[in-house]
């Protein structure tokens, strides 16, 4: 009898408890010296001035639009294939979002439709790495306008030889359940610029200041960085068996019906998802796929222009009929594998 494969499941060792273990008996729980060293190891990771820990991806996102001072009366550009965290970060402060359409071959924001959309009040552009691949920034960075990556698909994967997070003005990440390594909930903020820096420390806690502001409380716990810590030892390694296991898929599914990821041209694909693009029936296969108790799911549960109900993202409205992600994790089981790529070969046909 086989049990559900999930979509997506978090790898977590019994290095990662028996280091919170150690946090939680020691009486110093909440933002500490782990949390420190979590932010200094990082930084080293990813050869960046500083990190800075948070309690989550949006709020790191928060934090960062905040210390490159957008506001009301500014614009901010956003790719629609993603997570409605990013649309709720430029609400937070106030900005309006401008969101643009993406690539078809690797998901990621389009260059050309960034250009149709700047404008005098653009004040930042985020730019997500999506489902571990980096997007390309060079041209982005040509544009001359503050660009925020989002790395929380594709942290320790590298462009250009360099690795993502280093490229932008910030960079931000996030260590949900489910992403490339996690801390249960928690985030990350990522720079080389000092001013920067200094105002989102100042902004992440309320306590021990001389001068009122409105601060917020978006603080990383010592255990959830003792986590991290011991999560980001495994990075290397993890990054590398979700690169065999996509490698498997590619193998084993390239003369199907589909479209298979791409990396490619100095840019490292490190499978956050491994994301097919079917050209019919993608709700009949969903079904035929559960039923099969293989956990697929639509890559992005919605895009943001849908919410918004704007019309006019031709690529994002085609994904959206498309693209299927198939389960892809550290932890997937060699005959959970197998089952996945007979299950897709048969009913792919
Ligand atoms: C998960 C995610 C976020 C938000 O992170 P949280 O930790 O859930 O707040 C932002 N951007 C992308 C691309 C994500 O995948």
């Amino acid at each position: 009898m086989l049990d559900d494969i999930p979509h997506s499941y978090p790898t977590i060792t019994a290095r990662d408890i028996q280091a919170m273990i150690k946090v939680l008996r020691s009486g110093q729980v909440a933002q500490g010296q782990e949390v420190k060293k979590f932010e200094e190891r990082f930084s080293q990771f990813l050869h960046v001035r500083e990190t800075i820990a948070t309690s989550s991806g949006t709020s790191a996102l928060h934090l960062a639009l905040l210390a490159l001072d957008v506001k009301n009366g500014d614009e901010v550009i956003v790719p629609t294939y993603v997570c409605t965290a990013l649309l709720n970060a430029v609400y937070y402060v106030g900005a309006k979002p401008r969101i643009v359409d993406v690539n078809y071959a690797d998901f990621n924001i389009s260059v050309s439709e960034v250009k149709k959309n700047l404008r005098s009040k653009t004040k930042v552009i985020i730019v997500p790495h999506t489902f571990g691949l980096p997007a390309d920034l060079r041209p982005l960075l040509n544009l001359g306008v503050p660009l925020v990556e989002d790395c929380a698909h594709t942290i320790g994967a590298q462009y250009q030889g360099q690795k993502v997070g280093s490229w932008g003005k910030l960079a931000i990440c996030s260590f949900y359940a489910t992403k490339m390594m996690t801390t249960g909930e928690g985030g990350l903020v990522i720079s080389n610029d000092l001013r920067v820096l200094n105002k989102i420390r100042d902004l992440r806690d309320y306590d021990h200041k001389d001068i009122y502001r409105v601060r917020f409380n978006y603080k990383m716990t010592d255990f959830q960085a003792a986590m991290g810590l011991s999560q980001l030892s495994y990075l290397s390694s993890w990054i590398r068996k979700r690169q065999q296991i996509a490698h498997a898929y590619t193998q084993q599914l390239r003369d199907c019906p589909i479209q298979l990821p791409q990396g490619g041209d100095g840019r490292q694909h490190i499978y956050y998802r491994y994301v097919i693009k079917v050209r019919k029936s993608k709700q009949r296969l969903l079904k035929q796929l559960k039923k099969a108790k293989v956990g697929c799911a639509d890559p992005v549960y919605k895009a943001l222009h849908r919410y918004l109900g704007l019309k006019g993202f031709p690529v994002a409205e085609n994904l959206a009929k498309e693209a299927i992600s198939i389960p892809i994790y550290p932890s997937l089981k060699k005959r959970h594998r197998q089952h996945i790529i007979k299950t897709l070969r048969s009913l792919l046909g």
